[in-house]
């Protein structure tokens, strides 16, 4: 337990000059429809320690919320969305880009504020940034967070539930945010369409979002078996290892100059 204890705080000293030292970078993640063209991208966080050793988001991103760094970085990483979309617009390829918003970054009380400097400062277009936000930031708070949603949304920016399916809130606030789009969490992708639990419970996300008229990205998608299943259970947008790993913006460039390789 000590040692977990030290190694959380190395980690913790470490991740605080990550950012200056350069260690962390943003990889891109391209999302696709059901004829496999791309539609938007997410960016996912990376660290490359100096030593070489690559730190998962996994480990590294709750210690950056439990040590408040996460307001930083996400800072940090909102402004890499803007840059990578101007980036994608200059050659010839806007679209859409994901953020993750962890709920501490999201509850900050300037949190609006930062946003629309960063919007301000880049000259990114607010309605090109989807904030992705988990349902963990749906169970405290309920009011001051669906208002600040409203001011955002005004603002041009969408919303996204991450990990859709995996929290306990109840489907009431559904009706009650601005959102745009359902994210099926890969948890309920990896099994399908073998396992009747794991199908189950896709078919009735596809339902409901149909209903709400939200848009679907399924997450996790690595068969063609998998993008056949949900391709044919309604027209969600897929995002997965058989479309594209997540990689750094030139690579993505690389690949959209060339789309026959999709
Ligand atoms: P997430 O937001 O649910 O991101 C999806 C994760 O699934 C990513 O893991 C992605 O690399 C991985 N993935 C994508 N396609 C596949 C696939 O076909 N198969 C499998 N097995 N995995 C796939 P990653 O990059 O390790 O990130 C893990 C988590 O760390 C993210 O989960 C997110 O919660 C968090 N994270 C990453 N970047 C950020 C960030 O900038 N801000 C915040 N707050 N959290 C972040
Ligand atoms: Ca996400
Ligand atoms: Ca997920
Ligand atoms: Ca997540």
């Amino acid at each position: 337990m000590l040692a977990d204890a030290e190694r959380k705080l190395t980690l913790e000293r470490d991740l605080a000059l990550a950012l200056e030292r350069q260690e962390i970078a943003v990889h891109l993640q391209l999302q696709v429809d059901r004829e496999h063209c791309p539609v938007g991208a997410e960016l996912l966080l990376r660290w490359r320690r100096a030593d070489g050793v690559l730190v998962p988001p996994d480990v590294f991103i709750p210690i950056a919320e439990s040590s408040g760094l996460i307001v930083s970085l996400g800072d940090w990483v909102l402004r890499q969305a803007c840059q990578a979309w101007l980036t994608l617009d200059a050659a010839g390829h806007p679209m859409p880009l994901s953020v993750n918003v962890s709920p501490l970054q999201f509850r900050q009380p300037d949190f609006v504020e930062r946003v629309r400097a960063t919007l301000r400062e880049t000259g990114a277009p607010a309605d090109q940034m989807i904030f992705e936000v988990t349902e963990g930031l749906l169970v405290s708070d309920l009011d001051a967070t669906i208002a600040r949603m409203h001011e955002l949304s005004a603002m041009g920016i969408r919303f996204s539930i991450d990990d859709f399916g995996t929290g306990y809130s109840n489907l009431a606030y559904l009706r009650k945010m601005p959102l745009y789009e359902l994210k099926i969490d890969k948890s309920f992708i990896r099994d399908t369409p073998n396992d009747v639990n794991g199908t189950a419970i896709v078919q009735s996300i596809l339902a409901m979002a149909d209903h709400l008229d939200l848009r679907v990205v399924a997450e996790g998608i690595e068969t063609s078996q998998q993008a056949d299943y949900l391709a044919e259970h309604g027209s969600p947008c897929m995002q997965g290892y058989l479309f594209a790993r997540p990689a750094p913006l030139e690579d993505l460039l690389a690949r959209l100059a060339q789309p026959d390789t999709l």
